[in-house]
C-alpha cells in the first residue's frame, strides 16, 4: 500500500525510478532497519542496494525487494544497476534534503549523463503524515513508556538532587522497561536554566519551589515518543510560577480543544498563542505549537506560524505551548495526540500537576 501511494506520486512527478536514502524512508517503506542502504523504486520493481553486514537482514526484513549486493561499490556499479533496473535513460528522483552535495557529485560522475538524476523533497514524508494502527501501536507503547518513567520520577525526585541525576533515572526507567534508545536526549531544566527550551542537563543542584522542567521521550519498534511535564517540589518560591503553570496549561487545554483534521498548521498554533498572548506573555513564547512525531521525533505536519498547510486525519502531533522568562525559567506542558476529523485524541497520559509534595 505504501508503495502503491509512493508510485503514484512519482508518476504524478513525472519520476521513472527513485532513490531513497534517509533511514526513516527506508524503514517506512521496505521494513529495512540497515544503517546503509539505497532503496530504489521504479514503476513495477522495488530493490535494495547494500552492502555484505545487510546482505541476510533483507531477506528477512525485506522479503518482497530485490536485494542488489553492491558491496561498498554501489556508486560504481551506480549505472549498471539502474540499467538492469530498466532506468537507463531516465528520470530518477533523490532525496534533494539527504543527499550530500559531495555524493550527488560522486552519483553524476557514476552516472555520466546516461540516467537524469532529479531532486525530490518530502515524496516519502507526506506518505509518512498519516499514521495506521500499526504504527499508532508502536507509538502508544513508546508514550506509556515515558508516562511510566514520569511516574516513577514524580515519587523519587527529591530537592537536593543535580539535573543529571533526575535525567539519568528518567532515561535509564525507559530503558530497563523496554526502549530501544531515547528519541533524543533528556531535557531536565531546573529554575533559571528552564528558560532555555532546549537545556542540557548539567550539574545543577535542583532546589525546592522552583520550576522544573523535564522533557523525554523514547524509542519502541523505531517510533517515537516526545513529553513535557513542569513541576515545582514543595511550595512555589513566588506566585507567578503557578500564573505561568496554569496558562501554559490553558493554552494547550485550548489547542487540544481545538484541533482537528483539516486544520492548517497556522490556525492551529494560533489557539494556543492567542491564549498566551491574551495573558501578556506573547514574546516569552518562542517556538512553535508543536510538530509531528513518528518514525523521527521531528517530522511533519507542524502546529506552526511558519507552518500554513493542513493537518490530515491519522497524524500524531505534540501539543507543546511553553513560556520562557530569561533568570527566572519556564513552564512547558506537552502532549502527544493523534489528530481525528472531529477532533484530536490525546495519547499521552502523565498527570499534570503544577507541585509534588515534598
Ligand atoms: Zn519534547
Ligand atoms: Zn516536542
Amino acid at each position: 500500500m505504501r508503495l502503491v501511494r509512493l508510485r503514484e506520486r512519482m508518476v504524478e512527478a513525472n519520476l521513472d525510478g527513485l532513490l531513497i536514502t534517509r533511514p526513516e524512508n527506508r524503514r517506512y517503506l521496505s521494513g529495512f532497519t540497515g544503517s546503509a542502504g539505497v532503496l530504489i523504486v521504479t514503476a513495477g520493481r522495488q530493490a535494495i542496494a547494500t552492502d555484505s553486514r545487510y546482505y541476510e537482514q533483507v531477506k528477512v526484513q525485506c522479503p518482497d525487494w530485490e536485494l542488489v549486493e553492491v558491496g561498498y561499490g554501489f556508486e560504481e556499479q551506480m549505472l549498471d544497476v539502474l540499467r538492469r533496473l530498466g532506468l537507463g535513460g531516465r528520470s530518477v528522483g533523490f532525496e534533494a534534503e539527504y543527499v550530500t552535495v559531495g555524493q550527488l557529485l560522486r552519483w553524476e560522475r557514476s552516472l555520466q549523463g546516461h540516467v537524469a538524476l532529479v531532486n525530490t523533497s518530502h515524496l516519502v514524508e507526506d506518505l509518512r503524515m498519516s499514521k495506521d494502527e500499526e504504527e499508532l501501536q508502536a507509538i502508544r507503547r513508546a508514550v506509556a513508556l515515558a508516562d511510566e518513567a514520569l511516574a516513577h520520577i514524580y515519587g523519587w525526585m527529591q530537592p537536593g538532587m543535580t539535573e543529571r541525576q533526575v535525567a539519568w533515572e528518567l532515561e535509564s526507567t525507559m530503558r530497563t522497561r523496554g526502549a530501544s534508545r531515547l528519541s533524543f536526549e533528556v531535557i531536565v531544566a531546573s529554575g533559571p536554566n528552564g528558560a532555555l527550551p532546549h537545556a542540557r542537563p548539567g550539574d545543577r543542584v535542583i532546589q525546592a519551589g522552583e520550576p522544573v522542567v523535564m522533557d523525554l521521550g523514547c524509542v519502541v519498534d523505531g517510533y517515537c515518543s516526545d513529553v513535557t511535564r513542569t513541576v515545582c517540589l514543595g511550595k512555589p518560591k513566588d506566585d507567578k510560577y503557578l500564573e505561568v503553570w496554569n496558562l501554559v496549561l490553558k493554552a494547550q487545554e485550548t489547542a487540544e480543544a481545538g484541533v482537528k483534521a483539516g486544520i492548517t498548521g497556522l490556525d492551529g498554533d494560533k489557539l494556543a498563542r492567542d491564549v498566551i498572548a491574551g495573558a501578556g506573555y506573547g514574546e516569552y513564547f518562542g517556538h512553535r505549537l508543536g510538530h509531528g512525531v513518528g518514525l523521527a521525533v521531528h517530522e511533519d505536519p507542524n502546529l506552526s506560524f511558519t507552518y500554513p498547510d493542513v493537518i490530515p486525519a491519522g497524524a500524531v502531533v505534540t501539543v507543546e505551548p511553553g513560556i520562557y522568562l530569561p533568570g527566572w525559567g519556564g513552564v512547558r506542558i506537552e502532549d502527544m495526540v493523534v489528530v481525528r476529523e472531529g477532533g484530536v485524541e490525546v495519547l499521552t497520559g502523565a498527570a499534570k500537576v503544577p507541585i509534588l509534595e515534598r
